[in-house]
């Protein structure tokens, strides 16, 4: 038996361990991943899964781009090519066939290998695994092994399973292009933004989850117009905000914007309603300043001064401060990062209610539990996106342990 068959042979057995500890699907799509990208030369790769009414979607993306808006029927594109005939497509050299459609969904991503794969259980295709070298051209046993690692990762959908949201109707309400930032210390230049590219849509849940020091908050600062980019783009609600003057940007806060940050930044000499009366007295059409504190359940605290609350309670009432504005966007940086695990349970229960109102969140953590909530999970590495997972069943609250 050659070497090579040997790593093979390696490969599928990770894999079958995989699929035999995880719990869920998400479980062994992200292991099984890592194991295509450390093993063969998987380099980008993309799960489309059948939506309820039928559609391809993506769930799951390691690319710098965002596709989750990106939905095929049956027989469209290669994906659903793939889908209705349940076998493969492979452009080995792909640079000798150059499919259009595959061209422009992974725009400015060198191709030089391409293979997508049908996912199939017990009740039919369900979905399709598309992968893509761009260094090295796969060999046919690679693409065998890919094809192999399909069939068995499936092993894990239950029957009938369908990715369970639908993308149809969802609107836009940011678009950020290529977005770079780097900040100068005397001679020395870091690049903090490596060319971001994502769409954020109306009603969503985003995490943007990373370890300290990728970029996160930068970005949630430069969407907020607090901090500025070097190049790229932002589109919000439909108005270019690249390059917004002061009086833009000041407006631009006051009336889309709800912040939210680790530290409260209550005024310790107002009570509880004054400051959120300070922030209604800002905005034309605010929400009562009582009805906020009855959202985050503080209502009887109004006439309290901050000090006299607790952390978590300090921080329910820098949520009921944002909601005063009633923000199109909320914007929150490790609102937990203070707090212990049963008060931070307490405080992404109230932005849960939040954002199941019809709210816009983004928010920052570094906790991977945590981003366990959130609709779409958007994961930074040294400055840039590097995978994009939509959470099929975002976990409650109430349910999130670590
Ligand atoms: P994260 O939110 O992922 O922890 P940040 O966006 O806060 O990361 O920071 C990314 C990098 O940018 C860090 O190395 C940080 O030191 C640097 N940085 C952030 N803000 C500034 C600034 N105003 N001046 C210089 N460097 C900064």
């Amino acid at each position: 038996m050659s070497k090579e068959y040997i790593r093979y042979f390696k490969v599928i057995g990770e894999i079958n361990d995989i699929v035999n500890k995880s719990n869920t699907i998400e479980e062994v799509f992200n292991e099984v991943v890592k194991v295509l990208i450390d093993s063969l030369h998987v380099k980008y790769a993309t799960i489309w899964f059948k939506d309820k009414n039928d559609n391809l979607h993506p769930y799951y993306s390691i690319c710098p781009n965002d596709i989750s808006n990106k939905i095929y029927k049956e027989d469209e594109g290669i994906v659903g090519k793939v889908f209705k005939s349940n076998s493969s497509i492979s452009f080995i050299d792909f640079e000798a066939n150059k499919e259009e459609e595959i061209v422009s969904l992974y725009k400015g991503i060198d191709i030089k290998s391409y293979i997508c794969c049908p996912i199939e259980n017990s009740t039919g295709v369900v979905g399709a695994i598309e992968v893509i070298s761009d260094s090295k051209l796969f060999n046919e046993d690679e693409a065998n092994i890919i094809e192999m690692v399909a069939t068995i990762a499936v092993l894990k959908i239950e029957d009938n399973e369908k990715y369970q949201q639908s993308w149809e109707n969802k609107e836009k309400l940011i678009t950020i292009k290529d977005v770079c930032k780097s900040y100068k210390n005397g001679d020395l230049v870091t690049q903090v933004l490596k060319g971001i590219n994502l769409d954020v849509y109306k009603g969503e849940f985003v995490v943007l989850l990373g370890e300290s020091g990728c970029g996160k908050s930068t970005l949630l600062n430069i969407i907020g117009g607090m901090d500025s980019l070097d190049s790229g783009s932002i589109i919000f609600d439909g108005k270019d905000m690249s390059h917004p003057n002061e009086k833009e940007s000041t407006d631009f806060r006051r009336y889309n914007l709800g912040f939210i940050f680790q530290s409260y930044n209550l005024m310790p000499n107002l009570n509880v309603k004054e400051n959120l009366d300070l922030i209604a007295d800002l905005v034309n059409d605010p929400l009562d300043s009582l009805k906020a504190l009855e959202l985050v359940g503080l209502k009887d605290k109004a006439k309290n001064y901050p000090h006299m609350l607790s952390g978590g309670q300090q921080q329910r009432v820098s949520i009921a401060r944002a909601l005063v504005k009633k923000p199109i966007l909320i914007l929150a940086d490790e609102p937990t990062a203070a707090l212990d695990y049963e008060t931070s349970i307490e405080v992404l229960t109230v932005l849960e209610d939040v954002y199941k109102k019809g709210s816009t969140l983004l928010m920052v953590t570094h906790n991977e539990e945590i981003a366990k909530m959130a609709n779409r999970v958007v994961k930074f590495r040294n400055g840039k996106v590097y995978e994009i997972t939509i959470n099929r069943k975002p976990l409650k609250a109430k349910d999130l342990v670590w």
